[in-house]
């Protein structure tokens, strides 16, 4: 008998059934059509928030499935061997491609391909809206040291859903400006791709769920893991790249995660302090970008003789 009582399911609320959903949702659109959007999804009735988060939920792992099914290891996306020779045997034999330690590699990062197919499947279009100011002022003969492009993906109605930041030194590609543009552009598709619907914290995670004998912990865990000389070389170009400040970026590395040298930062530490920096690469590139029309303005008053 209480087995059977345990199976019934417990009212949620004593009203009636006809007030559940649809008759909330009807309320939140009351309140829109008095007030306006809500000021904050958490003034809406409950059902219709919870509504929403199943929704998103569910979309979510949707979009998971169709991932995991759609894109390509080694054509969509990628792992990089990130031990060093003193690390790895197979490495230091030139190997590196057969090794199987799953500490030996990054996390799976997006790259262009992988981006596209994505953008694709969900009917989202993608734009670069500062990249005709670096194509004027390369027709002005500006002299650029780095561009700092950035990516916006669009819904069918036109709405911003999602941008992301690319950066490159024009150094990296021998003075080629198209190069390096081509590759900031690549790189802000990406990143933008990563922030619609919070992928880049799905993607890193769930790719991994795919192998799951490669989720094993380290062996050591009583050792702080820090970052790989790879992603400390990683962090020095993306800094060089971006073209922030190296003391800035130490002095807030200092402060948030209490740690003075780069190579003592751990992962989580790394991961963080990248969206960090990309964060200061979008206030800058917003910086420049007002600089330049104030350039391009005073150049416009300039007189000619
Ligand atoms: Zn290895």
């Amino acid at each position: 008998m209480a087995a059977r009582e345990r199976k019934q399911p417990a009212p949620v609320s004593s009203e009636p059934v006809q007030a559940g959903i649809p008759a909330a949702a009807q309320e939140s659109r009351n309140v829109v059509a008095l007030h306006g959007a809500p000021a904050s999804p958490l003034d809406l009735p409950t059902e219709v928030f919870r509504a929403g988060l199943d929704r998103r939920k569910a979309n979510r792992a949707a979009l998971m499935e169709w991932i995991r099914s759609a894109l390509v290891e080694g054509t969509d996306y990628g792992r990089i061997h990130t031990a060093s020779k003193q690390k790895c045997q197979l490495a230091a034999h030139g190997r590196a491609h057969e090794c199987a330690d799953p500490r030996h590699w990054s996390k799976p990062s997006l790259w262009k391909p992988g981006a596209e197919k994505i953008c694709g499947m969900l009917g989202v279009s993608v734009t670069f809206p500062t990249l005709h100011d670096y194509e004027q002022a390369a027709l002005r003969g500006v002299d650029l040291k780095h561009v700092i492009i950035r990516c916006e993906i669009r819904d069918a109605s036109g709405r911003v859903v999602a941008d992301g930041v690319g950066a490159r030194g024009i150094a990296q590609d021998c003075g080629d400006l198209n190069k390096a543009l081509k590759m900031a552009e690549k790189s802000a598709h990406i990143d933008a791709t990563l922030r619609m619907a919070g992928l880049s914290e799905v993607f890193t995670q769930d790719l991994e769920d795919m192998k799951p004998e490669q989720t094993e912990p380290p062996a050591d865990r009583t050792a702080r893991p820090t970052i790989s000389a790879a992603d400390h070389r990683r962090l020095e170009a993306t800094i060089r790249d971006y073209g922030l400040d190296r003391e800035r970026v130490k002095e807030w590395v200092r402060k948030a995660c209490k740690v003075d040298h780069f190579p003592d930062l751990s992962p989580a530490q790394f991961e963080k302090l990248l969206v960090k920096l990309r964060q200061w690469a979008d206030e800058e590139a917003q910086r420049l970008a007002y600089e330049n029309a104030q350039i391009a303005d005073a150049e416009t008053d300039k007189c000619p003789f």
